[in-house]
């Protein structure tokens, strides 16, 4: 298992010369589970898009680099080359494609054996729960919210990337499902040192996927960071301390 860190320092970023983001710092390492919580509204979709290389973004400021590597140089694709892997918070539909063609192609890209996709899909499918029928399915087009979540755990484990962000994997998910695709991802933290960065509003995906640090986004800036028991407390105050006489945006 390598050792690997993905380290964001100062970063600032933008939207058509709206600057949300405002100096983020974040270093996460192989195994460690980050939560990112925060009001709506705050930058979390938005650093997610930016590590991503989500075109739209522009950064502003500040460095991303993932073992040293520069990723704000790359495009989209090669940092998922590099080990990225990102989960959205509304997955695409991509009529057509279904996710075993999505994942052989990511195989070819990354200079990996194709053949193996199929394999690893049908065990993923049976460990977290997934019929085996969405995998020849087009790509999320007409599945449930859950069921896209529950997707893109699948390719999480098929992929094994080094660094997982998990943009609200927990929306829309029942809480059976909730629970295995918290397992799964936890599990990859053990078995092949996977460093997550889960984007979250709720303390109850933490209950599986134990969160090592806890980190507030509000308003583009990280106001406080704490371990899981921070998680807890805010499940009982809100962000109220930290949306007061900021102006936060509403619900998005
Ligand atoms: P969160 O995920 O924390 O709810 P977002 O990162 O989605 O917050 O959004 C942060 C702020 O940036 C919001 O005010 C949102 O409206 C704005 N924003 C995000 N993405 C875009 C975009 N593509 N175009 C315009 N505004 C955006
Ligand atoms: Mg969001």
């Amino acid at each position: 298992m390598s050792e690997h860190v993905l380290e964001i320092t100062g970063l600032r970023a933008g939207v058509a010369g709206r600057e949300i983001l405002k100096g983020v710092d974040l270093t996460v390492r192989s195994g460690e589970v980050h939560a990112i919580m925060g009001p709506n509204g705050s930058g979390k979709s938005t650093l997610s898009h930016v590590i991503m290389g989500h075109p739209g973004y522009e950064v502003l400021g500040g460095t991303v680099t993932l073992d040293g590597l520069d990723i704000l140089a790359l495009t989209a694709s090669e940092r998922a080359q590099a080990g990225l892997f990102l989960a959205m918070q509304y997955p695409t539909e991509v009529p057509g494609v279904a996710v075993v063609d999505v994942l052989e192609a990511a195989f070819v890209a990354a200079g990996r054996n194709p053949t193996e996709v199929p394999e690893r899909l049908r065990a993923e499918a049976t460990r977290i729960g997934f019929d085996d029928r969405f995998l020849h399915r087009a790509m999320n087009v007409d599945l449930s919210g859950g069921e896209k979540k529950r997707n893109e755990t699948l390719q999480l484990g098929v992929l094994q990337p080094a660094i997982a962000i998990l943009d609200e994997i927990d929306s829309g998910l029942d809480l059976d499902a909730l629970r295995a695709c918290a397992r799964r991802i936890e599990a990859a933290t053990e078995e092949t040192g996977l460093g997550v960065v889960a984007i979250t509003h709720y303390n109850r995906l933490l209950h599986e996927l134990r969160a090592d640090y806890v980190h507030v986004l509000a308003n583009g800036v990280i106001q406080r960071r704490g371990g899981p028991e921070l998680a807890l407390e805010l499940e009982t105050t809100g962000y109220s301390e930290f949306t007061a006489a900021r102006g936060e945006a509403s619900p998005s």
